[in-house]
């Protein structure tokens, strides 16, 4: 009798005992298996916490609507693309340096840039300018696949690096001049341009399918217009969705 009831009082103790190792594992700086849901160190809150703060307030409250581009960046941890000195600016509401003189993008634009692609899923998309990874990691969630240019070898090796470590497994990331966009896999459902264009590439009309959207920056005398280029029968349908700030567009002189 008295062993039977040992027993029953050592396994509680080890059931009581897991939830406290578990907190002590996800508390750890170094335990990777929990940064998305428990690292602190935002403004006191929890990563995911600022994420969801950042979605209300900065997107679905400046009109965003699309269910499936809220989700995409409720989803992706976006300070694991940003070097660790910014990291507690993440889900702040502007654009971070991301190395190379290059910025990632305001969560805004990121969100309104990928709305405007009308993505459903089957999609074949490009990218040019992939940066840090990180809008090429919203499109892998709204996409079939993603095809992510970018020209400074650098920053190219460390978003693929990390877009493979984090498991998004439809992104590939190639190294070139997105001027010329990427003939073999076209032509693309949408292309989204990341950095401001002197003019539209003539490559990336031509890459793009029937029906197509091509979401881009262009720089007019001392501005930047957000373009969409639609294509209907052939023809070229433009609209403008208003003044942007981006790093320029380089390239493009082949
Ligand atoms: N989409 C990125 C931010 C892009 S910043 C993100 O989510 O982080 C613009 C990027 O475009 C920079 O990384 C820059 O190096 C790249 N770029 C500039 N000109 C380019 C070109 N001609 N082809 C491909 N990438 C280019």
């Amino acid at each position: 009798m008295d062993r039977g009831r040992g027993k029953i009082t050592l396994r509680k103790a080890v059931i009581r005992l897991i939830p406290l190792l578990w907190w002590l594992g996800c508390s750890l700086p170094t335990s990777t298996g929990c940064t998305t849901n428990t690292d602190s160190g935002y403004e006191g809150m929890s990563f995911k916490a600022a994420r969801n703060r950042m979605v209300t307030e900065q997107i679905r409250q400046r009109g965003i609507r699309d269910e499936r581009v809220l989700h995409a960046l409720t989803t992706v941890p976006r300070h694991l693309f940003i070097p660790p000195a910014y990291r507690n600016q993440a889900y702040d509401d502007g654009p971070l340096p991301i190395g190379q003189g290059q910025t990632i993008s305001q969560p805004y634009i990121v969100a309104l840039m990928s709305e405007r692609l009308e993505l459903g899923g089957d999609e074949i998309v490009l990218e040019i300018g992939t940066g840090s990874g990180y809008q090429a990691a919203v499109l892998s969630l709204l996409a079939k696949q993603v095809y992510s240019i970018e020209i400074v070898p650098e920053l190219m090796s460390s978003a693929r690096e990390l877009l493979a470590q984090l498991g998004y497994d439809n992104v590939t990331v190639l190294l070139g001049d997105g001027n010329l966009g990427w003939e073999k896999d076209s032509p693309y459902d949408a292309i989204i341009v990341t950095a401001a264009a002197p003019r539209i590439p003539p490559a990336l009309l031509e890459q793009l399918a029937e029906g197509g959207r091509l979401v881009l920056p262009v720089v007019r005398g001392e501005e930047q217009h957000l373009l969409r280029l639609r294509k209907r029968n052939g023809r070229i349908v433009e609209e403008n969705l208003g003044l942007v700030h981006f790093v320029p567009l380089v390239g493009g002189d082949s």
